[in-house]
């Protein structure tokens, strides 16, 4: 458990669990208050190399790691309207599926769950193969935003927000400088740091294999902001901005201001984006074209698009429905006619059917933009889905969760060659990252906080699962 404390002047966050209690304040030492500190290892490079990870999966919190615990469990505590009184996290082997959860699941705040890949390739890349490096995923928009052409700000150093103050990412131009013509960020949702990198060495993964040979990755990939979920995360990769910061605090949060719960993170709402995200911070597209009106910025299958020149969430609000699913439903070709998948079992998964259709829709649309050297976009964001579905559906090295990351290869490998086909592959920068990673649950490891509390007597809705409002809530859903 966790939750903001004023002291002394400063901001600090309690962090609590049966075995003890610390006080935490960015920049200086933990404080135990009892017992032993809940997050007392906060090393990013934890259980590396790979198969130190494999061989204790989902461990327990005293055998834990849990990076940048103290800054990012604050920014969760920073939106006055939207942030929960507390926050509770379960420890990986956690089993919820009356909640929604999966074989599969990332959200916590620890190492693994929060591990996202980082791979960098092409011109100007400063990694060459494996480097025991990592980044955290706030630094992707400004580094993309920077390699097509802002640059920071001369007072403070990084990209600023609309008031000028300093976005929380950094440029990463300790690994890649400036010099290609096109700038290329692709994400696979959810797809796990450890087993890419793996499953590319073992030639399983040939399309992400030549990224590689253009560059390399960090072993210790990028960390995801907390919660280590979807939507709080691309929106700090797309904007450079901590979660208290963006406004998008997770996938379902509450704002008080309206009494009314967010669900940002579904099929049918997933285009409303910019009604959830504060406008005062900018997307990379926002930068972009502040310094090259000119410049034709593009967005695929991405909810965090304000200011893209091209998006599918803006065609899918030009087209008037209200639902999202059913304003992509008529581009959205048959799953099992997909080219690009390996293993037709997983239609039986419907998430890794929708996943498969908006992927392919996704290509489609990139192909489209790339159709000739002289029309292509200046920089092209690039999001995909099936891995998310299949790491869900199995957790991560499971047979599912493997295939998916070979679907999104083959779909890479055509925009590779399509690259390849309009020569220009030497022009062309790419990241390729995630928003979180991925830990399998135990079935048998079930349970809940929600009963006891009520028995308690306590009032609260605890959305998310795990972001605790108190008190009792009006409303309905937004
Ligand atoms: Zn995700």
């Amino acid at each position: 458990m966790a939750w903001p404390e004023d002291g002394d002047g400063q901001r600090g966050v309690v962090v609590m669990n049966a075995a003890g209690s610390a006080r935490l304040r960015p920049g200086e030492p933990d404080e135990v208050l009892a017992g032993r500190n809940p997050v007392a290892d906060q090393d990013p490079m934890a259980f590396l190399p790979y198969g130190s990870e494999v061989a204790d999966p989902s461990p327990p919190n005293e055998r834990n790691a849990y990076p940048y615990a103290a800054e990012r469990l604050l920014s969760v505590f920073a939106d006055p309207a939207r942030s929960p009184d507390l926050v509770v996290v379960h420890t990986p082997r956690h089993y919820f599926p009356e909640l929604g959860g999966h074989r599969g699941e990332h959200g916590s705040l620890d190492v693994i769950q929060s591990r996202a890949p980082l791979l960098l390739s092409g011109p100007g890349v400063r990694v060459d193969g494996m480097v025991a490096d990592h980044a955290r995923l706030r630094d992707i928009g400004p580094t993309l935003a920077w390699l097509a052409g802002v640059d920071p700000s001369p007072s403070h150093g990084r990209l600023s927000d609309a008031h000028g103050e300093p976005l929380d990412g950094v440029v990463l131009d300790r690994l890649v400088g400036r010099g290609a013509r096109w700038v290329v960020g692709i994400l696979w949702d959810g797809a796990h740091c450890g087993d890419l990198l793996d499953q590319a060495a073992a030639g399983r993964l040939p399309n992400v294999a030549r990224l590689l040979s253009r560059g390399g990755a960090l072993t210790g990939g990028a960390v995801a902001e907390f919660p280590s979920l979807t939507l709080a995360n691309h929106t700090s990769i797309l904007t450079g901005a901590a979660v208290g910061r963006h406004g998008v605090l997770g996938n379902l949060f509450l704002d008080r201001t309206t009494g009314r719960r967010i669900d940002a993170n579904d099929s049918t709402t997933w285009h409303r984006w910019p009604e959830w995200a504060r406008r005062d911070v900018p997307t990379v597209f926002e930068q972009v074209a502040a310094v090259r009106p000119d410049a034709l910025t593009a967005c695929v299958n991405e909810p965090a698009d304000r200011g893209a020149g091209y998006s599918t969430m803006q065609l899918i609000r030009q087209s008037g429905t209200g639902d999202g699913s059913v304003a992509l439903a008529h581009l959205m070709p048959d799953a099992a006619a997909s080219p690009y998948l390996g293993n037709r079992a997983h239609l039986a998964d419907d998430y890794y059917t929708w996943a498969t259709r908006a992927d392919d829709v996704g290509l489609q649309q990139v192909l489209g933009l790339w159709e000739s050297a002289a029309a292509a976009p200046a920089l092209m964001w690039w999001a995909s889905a099936v891995t998310d579905a299949g790491h869900h559906a199995g957790g991560p090295r499971s047979a599912i969760a493997r295939d998916s990351l070979a679907d999104s290869d083959r779909r890479l490998g055509a925009f590779l060659d399509r690259l390849d086909a309009l020569g220009v592959a030497d022009d062309v920068v790419v990241l390729l990252t995630a928003d979180h990673g991925f830990e399998a649950a135990d079935p048998g490891r079930t349970g809940g906080w929600d009963q006891p509390l009520r028995a308690a007597g306590l009032e609260f809705d605890d959305i998310g699962p795990g972001f605790i409002y108190l008190g009792a809530m009006g409303g309905g859903n937004t």
